[in-house]
């Protein structure tokens, strides 16, 4: 690997430019668990280990960017959601997070249900096997298409976003000449991102149907009088990247008060409750996710407790975790580029990709971390700014980070914490070839999402 030498870059002891960081971690060799998926180690060379295989011969073989996930990890993390909730409840993962044929055969393997929200995820589930009574399918603007093929596949359960699908899922389903089960997705008035919930006028938004002024009572009453559908619970997704659980307690408490309200109009106690998903994922040291165990536990406790003072029998519970089964499971790998100190600022390292395979630093402001991962270093500690070789200057990986003063072009550095809507949301902009999906398992790796390549950009332009 080549090392040339370039000036220094301003260290963390001289001027600090506005940003959200904390102080360097004390030795930047050691890579945290928190946010590292479970096979990651350091060998004795100081060169970065997943499964066992070391990221300088993933680079070789594969190529640079790439995004390298633990399936051992992803498989865990499956079964600690289902041991945590248990046979009294299910887990679909959202596939929207990342979605693959393989990642559908290990779903199905380790027993989870998928949830879909596009015909294209929806061929990817049934195209890897997932069979279609363990899909939920979801979206606010379902096409006719769409809902014929999931009517038509079987799936287990649409879950209702608006008054016209309720009159569309049931035409179809009458066409079809099945009952369909569904749900419906209400909007709680609480929204919940990271660390804040806020339990006011979230109805203005675009998913679901409000609670508030008896909307979604009157959807109940619409879709239990259509007898092509089987209304079989209520459905609430409050928010993403949420560790405080007081969002999804008010959010259950008002989910169960419709279902009250339900049997005493109707005389009908749906069978079924489904909060959603969106907890939150450690994508720098200062997070602190909770456990499934944990949350399963708060979440039976609260729906439970709702329950016996509302005289309902508590309903059969269902999550949609994502982000936090795959999310944590894999890490992008770059290889370092152009390296430029801005004294007084902090230094720029740009890496081989950027925002055309990791979106959410610039949608979002998401933070992450990132190590130099090729090998050890005992420089100290220099403010950079990772960022990717598009023509944007908002083109940034990663904000504000600490890496070692010696970082040197051909060093590889990682990002943790890519698994969810990294690769999923990821585009060709400039022309990128978006980056393959590496699985390593045993001290074996195997693609399972290829490199894009130019044939393929060019296979989709028609040329007149
Ligand atoms: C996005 C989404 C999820 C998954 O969210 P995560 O933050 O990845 O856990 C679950 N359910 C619904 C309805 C969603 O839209």
């Amino acid at each position: 690997m080549s090392r040339s030498a370039h000036p220094a870059g301003p260290r963390h002891a001289d001027v600090l430019p506005e940003g959200h960081y904390t102080a360097p971690a004390a030795d930047l060799n050691v890579l945290d668990e928190k946010v590292w998926s479970r096979t990651v180690r350091r060998n004795g060379d100081g060169v970065a280990t997943v499964a066992g295989i070391e990221v300088t011969r993933l680079a070789e073989e594969f190529g640079t960017p790439a995004y390298i996930l633990d399936e051992a990890d992803f498989r865990a993390r499956c079964r600690a959601w289902s041991d945590a909730f248990g046979s009294d409840a299910d887990v679909y993962y959202a596939g929207k997070a990342f979605l693959s044929r393989a990642v559908v055969r290990w779903l199905h393997e380790e027993g989870l249900n998928l949830d879909v929200c596009s015909g294209g995820e929806l061929a990817t589930a049934l195209a890897a096997g997932m069979p279609a009574e363990r899909v939920a399918f979801h979206g606010n603007n379902k096409s006719a298409q769409e809902i014929e093929r999931a009517v038509e596949a079987g799936v287990g359960r649409i879950v209702l976003d608006s008054f016209q699908e309720i009159v569309r899922v049931a035409h179809t389903a009458r066409r079809l000449g099945v009952r369909q089960r569904v749900q419906i997705r209400v909007t709680v008035g609480v929204e919940a991102h990271t660390h804040e919930f806020i339990a006011t006028a979230h109805e203005d938004q675009k998913f679901g149907i409000a609670l508030a002024g008896g909307q979604a009572a009157e959807a109940v009453r619409r879709a239990l009088a259509l007898d092509s559908l089987e209304l079989t619970g209520i459905h609430s997704h409050i928010g993403s990247q949420i560790f405080d659980m007081a969002g999804f307690e008010v959010s259950a408490r008002r989910v169960v008060q419709l279902l009250a309200q339900i049997r005493d109009e109707h005389g009908v106690e749906l069978p079924e409750i489904d909060l959603g998903g969106g907890l939150g994922i450690a994508y720098t040291s200062e997070d602190d996710p909770r456990e499934p165990h944990d949350i399963a536990k708060a979440l039976s406790d609260i729906v439970t407790r709702e329950c016996e003072s509302a005289g309902l029998a508590t309903p059969r519970i269902s999550v949609e975790p994502g982000r936090a089964i795959v999310g944590p499971t894999a890490f992008t790998l770059y290889e370092v580029g152009t390296i430029k100190p801005l004294e007084g600022l902090r230094t720029y390292v740009s890496v081989d990709g950027g925002m055309s395979d990791n979106i959410r630093t610039a949608l979002y402001d998401a933070e992450y971390s990132v190590a130099l991962v090729s090998r050890r270093s005992d420089a100290e500690a220099m403010l950079t700014r990772v960022v990717g070789k598009h023509c944007e200057s908002g083109d940034i990986v990663v904000r504000d980070a600490f890496l070692p003063a010696d970082l040197a072009p051909g060093d590889l550095i990682a990002v943790p914490a890519t698994g969810a809507y990294c690769r999923s949301m990821a585009s060709n902009y400039n022309h990128a070839l978006r980056p393959p999906v590496v699985a390593v398992r045993d001290g074996a790796a195997r693609v399972i999402v290829r490199r894009e390549t130019e044939e393929d950009l060019l296979r989709l332009d028609v040329g007149e």
